[in-house]
């Protein structure tokens, strides 16, 4: 019995996997999960233990897609291609630094560790294209980050167009150019003349141009996406595996700087597949959402305040739905509910008795901004190892689980400007880095402006 994919809205027939990828947001506003999730029983967990990442990664989405929607040989050939990139073998090292497990994500193209999940999403998307035909336009407005990663997922790929909208001069000269340095003809930069939020608000009001998402076949990118997950709890079960030695019984905690929800919502996976986890660390800063909700049970969103660690500065968590559903005994209707809710008054309420369930697993904390500088300077100094500002929050937050594997989420160079803060020097440069600044670039200087952003989307695609 192969996976099917629902909505955490209950409005969606069961997809495949491959649908379910190429749908991306379900289309009743909800969230896609599997309609059960596959357990993976202790001894092949041992097995599991010695693989290469590329091969775990076949073995874990495989279970969550047919052999008929996506052949073992062909996945395969995709993950292979995938995690090829990283400046390491093992894709996502485990290193020990003085007393404490740190897994490095940001082995990738641009140092971040949304390299893992985008680029298995950019090869997935151009094989399910080449298979069942068509074409898609990725469309995304990034603060820096995301867009970057994004971009490196999508260049050169067949049946793809990637537009990423950035707010003019408002992003660092390195983020800048890791975008717009890269000159494959399906790539195309977009610097606004405004905001981030001018950004957002264009993209939003061309997914909501209904003609003009069906005539492009706009898609986006965001953390919702299923594949983006599943890559990502890959990396779970890998450091389990390096620290465990496949002894089923050996459970490990994991402390994980938290934005949207997507990273830690991929660790609960990985726990509810049945991953021996002690505990999942959720560290925010202090846009804290989260932290109050597994703190009080109240989830309220507020104004987003500006950080060191800029990836998790969020207002509402995106993949928050998809817990939420777990939480509520799978309860579609109730999901419906408490979302219109959200929507409506900006808060929700669970029960006591659901708080209480959601402690057995998550505990939380917010990390304040000096917090997080003091971290970054103390580990510094005792270690010589350099934190990026988000790695630092998911430290300082495990404090009191000194065993607890930390996941390392950006490499301290795309993020000079704290790291000088902190040390007082700017991190070494890695070499994806250099020269980066002298590379020949591209990229279109835009109003920010809806109707001049679709004309140039329509011209370029012309
Ligand atoms: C995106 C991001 C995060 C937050 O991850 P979520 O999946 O959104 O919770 C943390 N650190 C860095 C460096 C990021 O880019």
């Amino acid at each position: 019995m192969s996976v099917r994919y629902i909505s955490t809205r209950g409005g969606v027939a069961p997809l495949s996997f491959s649908q379910a990828v190429m749908m991306g947001l379900a289309t009743d506003g909800g969230l896609l999960l599997p309609e059960t999730i596959p357990q993976v029983e202790a001894a092949r967990l041992t097995q599991w233990a010695t693989l290469p990442f590329a091969e775990l990664a076949v073995e874990i989405i495989r279970l969550f897609a047919s052999e008929a929607d996506l052949p073992t040989a062909d996945l395969r050939t995709l993950c292979h291609r995938s995690f090829a990139g990283f400046a390491r073998p093992e894709v996502t090292p485990l290193v020990q630094v003085g007393g404490r497990r740190i897994l490095e994500l940001f082995h990738g193209p641009t140092l971040a560790f949304k390299d893992v999940a985008l680029q298995l999403l950019g090869n997935l998307f151009e094989y399910f294209l080449a298979r069942d035909g068509g074409f898609l336009t990725v469309l995304g407005a990034t603060s820096g980050d995301t867009g970057s990663a994004a971009i490196h997922g999508m260049r050169g790929r067949a049946g793809i167009h990637i537009f990423i909208l950035h707010p003019h001069q408002r992003v660092s000269p390195v983020q800048e150019r890791q975008m717009t340095t890269v000159l494959d003809a399906n790539v195309h930069n977009v610097a606004i003349r405004g905001s981030f939020d001018d950004g957002q608000r264009i993209v939003k009001n061309l997914f909501n141009d209904l003609a003009f998402r069906e005539q492009y076949q706009l898609g986006a990118i965001n953390s919702i996406n299923w594949a983006r997950i599943l890559a990502q709890t890959v990396y779970y079960f890998f450091a389990w595996g390096q620290l465990s030695a496949g002894n089923p019984h050996r459970r490990v905690s994991f402390s994980v700087p938290t934005g949207n929800f997507g990273d830690i919502f991929a660790g609960y996976l990985a726990y509810r597949m049945g991953l021996p986890v002690e505990r999942l660390i959720l560290a925010t800063n202090r846009n804290d959402i989260l932290t109050r909700f597994f703190q009080e049970g109240l989830y309220g969103t507020g104004q987003v305040q500006p950080t060191l660690s800029p990836s998790m500065d969020i207002q509402r968590a995106s993949n928050f739905e998809r817990y939420l559903y777990y939480l509520l005994d799978e309860e579609a209707a109730q999901v419906t509910r408490l979302m219109a809710e959200l929507e409506e008054t900006g808060r929700i309420v669970v029960a006591q008795s659901k708080r209480e369930a959601a402690a057995a697993l998550f505990v939380a904390r917010a990390v304040s901004e000096e917090e997080t500088l003091e971290q970054m300077r103390s580990f510094y100094q005792s270690t010589g190892y350099v934190l990026d500002p988000h790695t630092a929050v998911g430290v300082k937050a495990a404090e009191a689980y000194p065993d607890a594997i930390c996941l390392a989420t950006a490499h301290p160079a795309k993020f000079g400007a704290a790291v000088c803060q902190a040390i007082g020097h700017e991190p070494e440069v890695p070499p994806a880095f250099l020269g980066l600044l002298d590379r020949p670039s591209r990229c279109a200087v835009l109003a920010a402006d809806t109707d001049e952003i679709k004309k140039h989307i329509v011209a370029t695609l012309a």
